[in-house]
């Protein structure tokens, strides 16, 4: 198997003394600059990133500035913050002033935003770097990181496989340390299920629990931003800097918020892990299979009692959502018409203006993007509303029901992240297999709970080694409960 190079392989099973915490700590300590530890990303972006396709756009310039500065404060003595010393990468939908924000579209192909999105506002309050914008399937609208419109992003892990998505270029970029941790958004798994594939954590919050003011608006009510890190603390902490109330966006919560793991590690002991016995099917990869059993073991013999329960729902999650998001984007892409901002087709004298914003949109959404809105448009029409979209939400509330109930006999769920490793790119999966990507983690969305996948180990596929994830999930705004629980799981599985 063909490796970007030997060290991202072993970032699988992340060592702990090299995650984002450990490295802001040697720069507060005097051990490390800000502007060394950044030089030494670009290289390494220089070295890889042609081969991987993980960065749309590098902020050179403007990454440098910021790192000079944190390292003059560092040396007055000043504490920039609890971020001062990291390498940030953020999703190429994640509004940000320098640089451009094309959601790997040609509708966007030159937008700059006037505006920077609330969570990296923060990040960079806390003393973050961000040291470029990353590669996603366009609009966030994939599995793969295919639906690019320069080219794919490949996984670091496997240069022949897919890195996942939508959220492709941060896990590839924080899997081959081209960034300390990356952001990305998760509508149905798009955060999860790239870290799964690259043998990253990655982390969806509550919904409202981080402002989405500045993430170019897919499923509204399902969008949530999240990081994807090499360890827990590492999610942890990027969650704590950047969630709470924000006046720009209606649906933050007003919740406090909370240091997720400053009770410590939690004892496993006694803690009631529910298992969903639809994630755990024969339909998964084998390999997917072997690495959840041995994980079910290792927590029996840490005194976890094991709850087997059911979320017979789960299957009817993926139907649901293809009413939901795409409605949603339906009309949140409506925006795009070539007039008020984004790609214009060349207009064509005697041309009505309808005429014009349907080639504008023919020529500057992909065929994915297309599709979604196609759906989306279909599912809200008159005559077709109520049979689809309607019938959609009653289902959301019913899997939201759902959740509770099993809430009621468990403290977390526990399932693999995905049904099998990354696959090909030459798979050339149809749109629906490329949807069953999503099957466990999709209903975390709809039912708007936290999630988290944590590296699982590796599985064995067609003479290639990949990482697999474990997919936790809580009931809504217990994010210190899920990430105690992550955080002792990941320590289990470090000590195996
Ligand atoms: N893969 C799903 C989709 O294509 C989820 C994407 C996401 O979470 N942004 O819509």
């Amino acid at each position: 198997m063909k490796h970007v190079n030997n060290d991202s392989n072993q970032s699988t099973d992340r060592d702990h003394a090299d995650d984002l915490v450990a490295r802001v700590r040697s720069v507060r300590d005097g051990e490390a600059t800000t502007t060394d530890r950044l030089e030494r990303m670009l290289s390494r972006i220089d070295d890889v990133n042609p081969g991987l396709n993980a960065f749309r756009e590098v902020l050179r310039e403007d990454a440098r500035r910021h790192a000079d500065s944190i390292d003059t404060r560092l040396a007055a003595g000043e504490n920039p913050g609890p971020l001062a010393g990291a390498i940030v990468a953020v999703k190429d939908n994640l509004c940000t002033t320098e640089g451009r924000t094309t959601c790997s579209s040609k509708m966007l192909e030159h937008y700059r935003s006037p505006f920077e999105a609330t969570a990296i506002l923060r990040l960079r309050k806390a003393g973050a770097t961000i040291i470029g914008k990353t590669n996603l399937d366009e609009f966030a609208m994939g599995s793969s990181s295919e639906n690019c419109a320069w080219g794919p992003v490949r996984n670091p892990h496997g240069v022949d496989r897919v890195p996942g998505g939508s959220s492709g270029g941060s896990a590839a970029a924080v899997a081959a340390d081209c960034a300390d941790v990356a952001l990305g958004s998760d509508t149905g798994g798009s955060i999860r299920q790239p870290a799964a594939f690259c043998g990253c954590v990655g982390f969806k919050p509550t919904y409202g629990r981080i402002s989405r003011y500045g993430l170019v608006a897919f499923g509204s009510s399902l969008d949530q931003i999240g990081p994807i890190s090499r360890s827990v603390r590492d999610a942890s902490l990027l969650y704590e800097v950047m969630a709470g109330v924000d006046p720009h966006d209606a649906t933050t919560s007003e919740m406090p918020v909370e240091s997720p793991l400053s009770d410590g590690p939690l004892h496993l002991e006694g803690l009631r892990v529910g298992i969903p016995r639809e994630h755990v099917t024969d339909e998964n990869h084998p390999g997917v299979t072997d690495r959840f059993n041995e994980t079910l073991d290792a927590l029996r013999n840490a005194g976890v009692k094991i709850v087997d329960v059911d979320l017979p729902l789960t299957h009817h999650g993926i139907s649901t959502y293809y009413v939901i998001a795409p409605a949603e984007a339906s009309s949140n892409l409506s925006r795009y018409d070539g007039i008020r901002y984004g790609h214009r087709a060349e207009a064509i004298p005697g041309e009505g203006l309808e005429a014009l914003y349907a080639r504008t949109r023919s020529e500057g959404f992909g065929p994915e993007v297309r599709r979604r809105i196609l759906l989306g448009t279909y599912v809200l029409s008159a005559g077709y509303y109520d049979a689809y979209y309607t019938r959609a939400l009653k289902v959301r509330r019913l899997i939201k029901q759902e959740f509770d109930g099993v809430f009621a006999q468990c403290d977390v769920l526990l399932g693999p992240t995905t049904p099998a490793p990354a696959f090909r790119l030459d798979a050339d999966l149809d749109p629906v297999s490329m949807y069953l990507n999503d099957v466990y983690t999709v209903n975390a969305n709809i039912a708007g709970i936290p999630a988290i996948s944590i590296p699982g180990g590796i599985a064995e596929d067609d003479g290639d080694a990949l990482p697999v994830g474990l997919h936790l999930q809580a009931p809504a705004f217990a994010e210190p409960l899920l990430l105690r629980t992550a955080s002792a799981l990941e320590t289990m599985r470090s000590k195996a």
